[in-house]
């Protein structure tokens, strides 16, 4: 996907800020790409512009060859199909348990009872949290529900998975065992954008983009 002379800019109380002034977004054919920039320089921003949650800018957002309008349904469709995002909170479902958040998006997709049953085993396992399937997200930390969140966006296998500092939460060990099973997913083909402070995970990803001053440049 790639965004062209991209502006944005937010109305605060009559005041306007100045978020992205003619830059663009080309994500190629990287497996991974670290998005880095000082907090508040719209890392956050650019991820729910791509993701087509913000479609408040000026700008030409080409999924492929295709051009696609900025209306709520033609975006919703790409997201869905698409684009997984791990937001900076999470947004779990804090009524339902690990189990329930975690089948969630594969109901949607219309996934047999039995098989959502394996396939959150599975994930949990894989990120050390099977103990938890029973658990209701309120009662867990920050890193546990982090790593939920993080379970929830790869059980889907989507295309692309947007993470917005998808590691803050974490100790430098469990960090790296993330960045592990992001390496593996990649394998299989789900591409990453991860907004980040982290060295550790920036230099884990292809390329490294920059936000600054209101463009996005890559890395050199
Ligand atoms: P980052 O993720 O890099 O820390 P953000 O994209 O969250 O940056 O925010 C960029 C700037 O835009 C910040 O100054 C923030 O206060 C402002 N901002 C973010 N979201 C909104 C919003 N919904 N309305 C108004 N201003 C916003
Ligand atoms: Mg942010």
């Amino acid at each position: 996907m790639r965004i062209e002379n991209l502006t944005k800019k937010y109305k605060n109380h009559m005041k306007e800020q100045t978020i992205f002034s003619k830059t663009s977004f080309d994500f190629k054919d990287y497996n991974s790409i670290a998005l880095c920039g000082r907090s508040g320089s719209g890392k956050s921003t650019l991820l729910s512009i791509l993701a087509g949650i913000d479609i408040d800018y000026v700008g030409d957002y080409f999924w492929g060859e295709e051009y696609l309008e900025k209306t709520r349904k033609d975006m919703a469709n790409i997201r869905l199909k698409n684009i997984s995002l791990i937001s900076q909170d999470f947004c779990l479902l804090y009524d339902r348990s690990v189990y329930e958040n975690l089948a969630f998006p594969l109901k949607l997709f219309g996934m047999k009872k039995k098989e959502i049953s394996e396939n959150i085993i599975d994930i949990l396992k894989l990120l050390e949290l099977d103990d938890l399937i029973n658990e209701y997200p309120a009662k867990l930390s920050g890193g546990e529900k982090q790593r939920i969140a993080i379970a929830r966006s790869l059980i889907i296998k989507p295309e692309y998975i947007f993470a917005d500092e998808p590691t803050s939460e974490l100790d430098e060990l469990t960090e790296k065992k993330v960045l592990e099973i992001f390496k593996k997913y990649q394998q299989e083909g789900t591409k990453f954008l991860i907004a980040t402070h982290s060295k550790e995970v920036a230099n884990s990803c292809e390329v490294i983009y920059n936000i600054q001053n209101y463009k996005i440049l890559m890395n050199k």
